[in-house]
């Protein structure tokens, strides 16, 4: 393909991604509310007006409007246009990532898609309400082994799979690879949850971060589920620091830092799964040592 052709391809992409993001704050707002995400058309949070179309285009609309409501000149949050953007952002990485370096399958790239649109939700829900909804991890924790089902190309079988047993059909792998994603990596926090809560005496670990990981696990395999896991405090350190020092409240959530790690696995996934794979070989050789 020309060199214009892929840039314009790229274009697209981004605007899809845009698009995209939009629907994904409908969804940050409205799925903690449990009201429906497809209907009534979107209104302003606080005087309830319409918005129409030329209001609603992606980062865009929220810079001429000058970030206040046209109606009811209240301040609208932030959050819109960076959600949108970060979308766009998302969908050029991963397209990049999954169908350019790694030469990947188009039905990988949609549902890696899907995959990163349902951490985009979970994280900023979690960051306004410290909650990650059911509605998203049920949704992955489902769609993962259907999307290694349909299909295979999606997880890399001989790392996916690793040291457990392959079988010869590739429909058996693909979906174990999935299923050992979701109990290994959901497990690792779950053990984690446990442990915090007898050496701290409190609940470390929320229930919803076992089915988000479990969740990462189904779609990124047991072994990049891993590398989240070990990734995950590195973020959460980062900016979490600066927050305990300055004393400005003492909850932060885990769900966006896992999300955070979880896309960083999945761009660089091989570098990751060799990462893990040299560990795995140094503990397995103490192991038979001992
Ligand atoms: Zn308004």
């Amino acid at each position: 393909m020309s060199i214009q052709g892929i840039v314009l391809i790229q274009l697209w992409i981004f605007g899809l991604g845009l698009v995209v993001g939009s629907f994904l704050n409908v969804c940050i707002h409205r799925i903690p509310e449990g009201i429906s995400i497809v209907w009534p058309a979107s209104k302003c949070v606080y005087c309830s007006k319409r918005i129409v179309w030329y209001d609603n285009i992606p980062v865009l609309s929220y810079f001429f409007l000058r970030g206040k409501c046209r109606h009811c000149q209240h301040k609208i949050s932030a959050q819109y246009p960076i959600v949108e953007f970060l979308t766009g952002i998302v969908f050029l990485l991963v397209f990049r990532s999954v169908l350019i370096v790694s030469g990947g399958l188009i039905c990988a790239y949609i549902f890696f898609i899907i995959f990163c649109c349902l951490l985009i939700v979970g994280s900023f829900v979690d960051l306004r309400l410290h909650i990650i909804p059911n509605e998203i991890t049920y949704t992955g924790l489902i769609l993962a082994p259907i999307a290694s089902l349909l299909c295979t190309g999606f997880h890399n079988l001989n790392s996916a799979l690793g040291y457990f047993n392959n079988s010869t059909n590739q429909w058996i792998d693909s979906f174990l690879a999935s299923l050992i994603g979701i109990f290994v990596s959901g497990g690792l926090i779950f053990l984690c949850g446990v442990f915090g809560k007898l050496v701290f005496r409190k609940d470390a670990m929320g229930f919803g971060d076992v089915k988000l990981m479990g969740m990462i696990g189904g779609f990124l395999g047991w072994k990049l589920g891993i590398a989240t896991f070990f990734l995950a405090p590195f973020f959460g350190l980062l900016f979490g620091l600066p927050k305990l020092i300055l004393k400005r409240g003492n909850v932060i959530p885990y769900g966006p830092f896992l999300s955070l790690a979880a896309f960083i696995c999945l761009l660089f996934k091989d570098y990751f799964v060799g990462l893990i794979d040299n560990y795995l070989d140094i503990y397995l050789t103490l192991f038979q040592l001992l």
